[in-house]
């Protein structure tokens, strides 16, 4: 069984009246760290609500995900938390950085739900800034970066706490064809070193950088591409 594994997952969203509207249809797909995965499909093909059930931020639905040989509905609520908060790193398209707090602070405040002491985690915090090339802006606000500059402070948060998993929702939909390119190429490396990188998009040549695509359409996955690089072991 793959390191990640979602079997026969279907969603509907209620519309408050008794009518439920399908979005998810028997969504069966693994998933091995290593690999870098691009979800590709247009707006409203249900990529984001498959994003949030795999994250653990929804759990109504129906079929399994399964990983550590157990489902996510096995866990109980605090193990569904470290879950979020320790499996998983989420990136997101408009970077949601907490605009009143240095780049720093941003990094440091997600390893503050960790027992890691204080200096050790703004030690490491500086560390992953520095190799995402941000030890010049420390200490700025995010209004005081460019759009991929924000976007490299939102993945060194997503590796703080050193997730095998990292769900980046349309990461580049934000930003110009330069920027674009440096965020797959980082989010690549960070696959290559062993994570598991899920990304979105709805973008072909965004999506070229990955090891495999996948395509939806209408909330079910209409083709798999298996890319070129051979994974690490
Ligand atoms: P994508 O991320 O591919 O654009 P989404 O997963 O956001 O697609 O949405 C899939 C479908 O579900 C869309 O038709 C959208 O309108 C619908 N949808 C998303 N969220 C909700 C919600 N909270 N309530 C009802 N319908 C929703
Ligand atoms: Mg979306």
């Amino acid at each position: 069984m793959s390191y990640l594994q979602l079997h026969h997952i279907a969603k509907s969203y209620s519309l408050g009246n008794k009518e439920r509207v399908p979005v998810l249809h028997d969504i069966t797909v693994g998933f091995e760290r290593g690999e870098f995965v691009s979800i590709l499909g247009e707006s409203g093909s249900g990529k984001s609500t498959l994003m949030n059930i795999i994250g653990g931020m929804d759990q109504d639905y129906t079929g399994d995900v399964m990983i550590d040989g157990g489902t996510l509905r096995q866990k109980k609520e605090k193990q569904l938390d470290d879950y979020r908060k320790l499996k998983i790193g989420f990136i997101f398209q408009n970077f949601n950085l907490i605009s009143h707090l240095s780049v720093l602070d941003n990094v440091t405040l997600t390893m503050q739900m960790t027992d890691v002491p204080r200096l050790e985690r703004i030690a490491k915090a500086k560390q992953i800034l520095t190799d995402l090339g941000l030890s010049e802006h420390l200490h700025k606000r995010p209004s005081q970066l460019s759009g991929g500059q924000k976007q490299r402070v939102a993945i060194a948060r997503a590796l703080s706490n050193d997730p095998d998993i990292i769900l980046a929702d349309e990461p580049t939909g934000a930003l110009d064809k330069k920027n674009s390119t440096q965020i797959m190429h980082i989010l690549d490396d960070i696959a290559k070193q062993g994570k598991l990188v899920i990304a979105v998009t709805h973008s072909q040549s965004v999506a070229d950088y990955s090891t495999r695509v996948i395509t939806m359409e209408d909330g079910k996955i209409v083709q798999e591409d298996i890319k070129k690089r051979s994974l690490p072991v």
